[in-house]
């Protein structure tokens, strides 16, 4: 399955549980991307323990996982071409100078 296929399935399966119920705002959406990214450091902080909802995984490796979700669902509902926005970027990162002319992080 490529991004582009994964970005309908989750945004489905979203609407089907009723996420999309009412409109959302993009800053409500994005914020909700954040949250993960936070549960994420979280799980970090707790020295990663195992996931108690994905058998297998990390907290860790759920928490990067719902970001994705959130993003792809994001992404689907308005339009986005978020496939091919990643492949364009990966092309143009894979072009720039080294630390790109001296960034710190
Ligand atoms: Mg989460």
């Amino acid at each position: 399955m490529d991004l582009r296929e994964m970005q309908r399935k989750v945004h489905r399966t979203a609407v089907d549980h009723g996420w999309w119920d009412s409109p959302r705002s993009t800053g409500e959406v994005l914020m909700l991307i954040v949250t993960e990214l936070a549960e994420a450091m979280e799980a970090y902080r707790a020295g990663n323990p195992e996931s108690e909802q994905i058998s297998g995984f990390s907290k860790l490796e759920e928490e990067l996982a719902d970001t994705v979700i959130r993003l792809l669902d994001f992404a689907e509902e308005r339009g986005l071409r978020l496939e091919e926005a990643v492949h364009a970027k990966m092309a143009y990162n894979e072009g720039r100078t080294y630390r790109h002319g001296g960034k710190l992080a």
